[in-house]
């Protein structure tokens, strides 16, 4: 290793900044957030910088660099972008034995300032030793997207209860076995949400449970998995993914999706059909509830959105009827997905004003809709599992009054490799999918907007306009 990592302690302690420009303006913004009384040297400044100074916020010496300007520093930044000027920097501070940065100058400097995530008070510096800024500024994109971005809040939420914490539990590995169910369990679910008092509440009732000697529950998070492509799950999706100890999915969540999960976590498979018979909304509730009874982070992972057609609703309030602490993470629901992937908007100006999400899904052959209200609506439909019942639904709307000749577009296995579309009319639409041999999952969309948007690249576009 060639340089030794640190954190500087540099608040009110003077350090000087020489230069006046974007990038001295940049590293200015981070002295100040250290609280480092910090003078500016610079015959010219941009606005920023002259703002603060006219604010107190900085001395700002408005003349060039002097050898003196060094003395009794804690440390030195220059970034004059100028060659000259930051040697004579580096120099004067090496001279004076004050430790000197200068920015992207690795060999004038003494030392370097790492590229950060910033979740203060946790702070993640990333070096390349200065060999590849450009590389360490990569990694510091991908883990910028890993950290949550209420990870601070978690740090000073936790720094306020260590003194109780030490008082109650004072032996040393069950604290640290409590801060781990702290920062994994709902608890810093919690914090992270922004429900301090909610988690204030159950962090004052874990630390009296765990002096007595009691176990903790565990927490499920009902997460949308998007329409199947791995590139739409949300950050947060991910995120519990890589921390879940396991997820209970379904037939919609594809391998791709369970790749990106955490390698060791158990998965639960409780779709329906292949080969083995399917588990019952009963069964899966009692099953998520003894998971987290065991203290386990259960993901139940959905496709789509978990509030759309999803009965997330239903397992997040048996849960919590029970005590089990729920998160929701909500996912691309399939008719944004499907219409982002085909490029037909689900409403346009002009075209169509509203979008309703219906179930096409039939308990006894007819789906149980209100035909003549969506008739009178005149918004786009986009209709879930209505494949099998796509004949008598067309049949009913054109009853109640939609145009034969309405556009269709039924986009089956939207976003993934294996997109299939085909378009219709609405009077041709049972004809169109069984010519196109779509099965589902599929998502039709019904009104105008059906006609906008071309075939993604990645569609095999299949045309059928029977009438
Ligand atoms: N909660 C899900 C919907 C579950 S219902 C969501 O928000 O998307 C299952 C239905 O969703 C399927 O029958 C199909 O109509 C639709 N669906 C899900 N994924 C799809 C996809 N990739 N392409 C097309 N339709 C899809």
């Amino acid at each position: 290793m060639r340089y030794f990592p640190a954190f500087l302690d540099i608040e009110a302690e003077p350090v000087l900044l020489v230069g006046g420009g974007e990038t001295a303006a940049r590293k200015l913004r981070l002295l100040l957030k250290a609280g480092a009384a910090v003078t500016v040297v610079a015959a010219e400044a941009v606005e920023e910088i002259a703002q603060l100074a006219r604010d107190g916020a900085v001395v700002w010496r408005r003349r060039g660099f002097r050898a003196g300007d060094v003395e009794g520093r804690r440390a030195v930044w220059a970034a004059a972008e100028d060659d000259e000027a930051d040697r004579r920097v580096a120099e004067a501070a090496k001279a004076a034995g004050i430790p000197v940065n200068v920015v992207d100058r690795p060999d004038l400097s003494t030392f370097i300032v790492p590229a950060i995530v910033d979740r203060d008070p946790v702070v993640i510096g990333i070096s390349s030793g200065g060999t590849a800024p450009v590389l360490a500024r990569r990694l510091r994109a991908r883990i910028e997207s890993l950290v949550p971005a209420g990870l601070g809040r978690l740090a000073r939420f936790a720094e306020a209860f260590r003194g109780a914490v030490e008082a109650k539990v004072p032996d040393f590995s069950a604290r640290r076995a409590l801060w781990e169910r702290v920062f994994d369990g709902p608890i810093g679910a919690a914090v992270l949400e922004g429900d301090e008092s909610g988690a204030r509440e159950r962090m004052v009732d874990l630390v009296n449970r765990d002096a007595a000697g009691r176990e903790d529950s565990g927490v499920v998070r009902i997460v949308g998995a998007g329409p199947g492509d791995p590139d739409l799950l949300t950050l947060k999706a991910l995120r519990h993914l890589q921390d879940a100890d396991v997820i209970v999915y379904d037939k919609l969540v594809g391998p791709d999706i369970l790749d990106l999960a955490r390698r060791d976590a158990e998965r639960l498979y409780v779709g329906k059909s292949r080969g083995c018979h399917s588990k019952s909304q009963d069964q899966i509730n009692a099953l998520l509830l003894a998971e987290a009874r065991k203290g386990r982070r259960v993901v139940r992972l959905k496709g789509g959105d978990p509030f759309i057609f999803g009965r997330g609703g239903e397992e997040k309030a048996y849960l919590e009827a029970r005590g089990v602490a729920v998160e929701v993470v909500p996912g691309v629901t399939a008719a944004a997905g499907c219409a982002a992937a085909t490029g037909i908007p689900l409403t346009h100006r002009g075209v169509s004003q509203a979008v309703t999400f219906l179930t096409g899904h039939a308990a006894d052959g007819e789906p149980d809709l209100d035909w003549a209200g969506l008739a009178q609506l005149g918004s786009t439909l986009a209709i879930y599992m209505g494949v099998s019942t796509a004949g008598v639904i067309s049949r009913r709307l054109i009853e109640h009054g939609f145009d034969p000749a309405t556009p269709v577009a039924v986009i089956e296995n939207g976003t993934l490799p294996e997109q299939k579309v085909a378009r219709a009319t609405l009077a041709g639409l049972e004809a169109a999918l069984e010519a196109a041999g779509i099965k589902g999952p599929a998502l039709i969309v019904v009104g105008e907007v059906a006609r906008l948007g071309a075939a993604s690249a990645l569609a095999e576009e299949v045309t059928a306009l029977a009438v």
